[in-house]
């Protein structure tokens, strides 16, 4: 278990003055996420001038953003506007909960990338955090937790799947305490590194296999898992409170969002909603 430090939030631009941090990782080529981001640059060339924003963080596939990457002071502004952007279609794309979109609003997502994909940051795609893993992609991202939200505050939410931290610090902006979990040791160290220049107070990291939840934590209002498996791990289901939520996406290649509601002491309600595309869920650590 780690906290990390005492005070959130911080100014924005104070957060995005802490990114010097300027470490390569080495980042491996995962699954769709680097022709996912192309391939939404070439199918949407006009969305982003569309709605107004001057995009002066280059969009590319290639690692150049080193020479090109804005310098601070303007670029903190540039990425500012380039969230709002990202915000704005996320809203059209019928995400409508406000705080949700407030949070994704605050969140740096730029600073839990790879400083050679930072280019990408906010582009609605997910994107190589290493270790075959990604980050979600920010649309569903929010659609997920405002269906976990249901429109009410959160109090205790865990998350499976930390990778990189992203959406553990959106949540932080929505729930009183975060407990989040990865398996990759690796992921779980980098998640601690991303989130400590933002000293989140209300995010609890643990490494271990999440589809064996948090029992000595639980219960939790909400569950969210960033992983996809053939069903929903049954010993989640144990660790929900009374009117809780679960949300995960489950199936391989053809994945769907599966809400699962705890609705009595023994009694669950499970709802099947749109598709997506996860990484898998798999058991055990590394
Ligand atoms: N939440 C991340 C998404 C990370 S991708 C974001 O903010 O973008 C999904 C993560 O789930 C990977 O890091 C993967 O290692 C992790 N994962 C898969 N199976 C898991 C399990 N059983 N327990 C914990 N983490 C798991």
């Amino acid at each position: 278990m780690t906290q990390q430090g005492r005070r959130f939030p911080l100014s924005l631009s104070s957060v995005v003055e802490a990114d010097k941090r300027g470490v390569s990782k080495g980042v491996a080529m995962p699954q769709t996420a680097v022709r996912n981001a192309a391939k939404h640059q070439q199918d949407n060339p006009v969305r982003q001038s569309s709605i107004g924003v001057k995009a002066s963080i280059p969009v590319s596939t290639k690692s150049d953003s080193a020479t090109s990457a804005p310098k601070a002071g303007s670029g903190i502004l540039v990425s500012e506007k380039i969230r709002q952007a990202m915000v704005t279609r996320i809203a059209q794309q019928g995400v409508k909960d406000a705080k949700v979109l407030g949070a994704m609003e605050a969140i740096p997502r730029h600073m839990f990338i790879e400083p050679g994909l930072s280019g990408q940051a906010y582009v609605d795609a997910s994107l190589p955090i290493g270790h075959h893993q990604t980050i979600s992609q920010p649309y569903i991202v929010a659609r997920m937790i405002e269906i976990l939200r249901n429109g009410k505050d959160l109090e205790r939410v865990l998350e499976i799947g930390t990778g990189c931290g992203y959406q553990a610090a959106v949540l932080s902006l929505v729930a009183k305490e975060v407990y989040s979990i990865e398996r990759i040791k690796a992921l779980h160290e980098l998640a601690k590194e991303n989130l400590r220049p933002m000293r989140i107070a209300n995010i609890r990291l643990h490494y271990g296999d999440g589809m064996l939840g948090l029992p000595q934590v639980a219960p939790f209002d909400g569950i969210i898992l960033a992983a996809a498996g053939m069903e929903v791990p049954k010993s989640l289901f144990l660790q929900l409170s009374i009117g809780g939520r679960l949300i995960a996406p489950v199936g391989s290649r053809n994945q769907v969002l599966q809400l699962v509601e705890r609705i009595g002491k023994d009694e669950w309600r499970s709802t099947t909603l749109e598709h997506c595309h996860f990484v898998p869920l798999h058991q055990g650590v590394i």
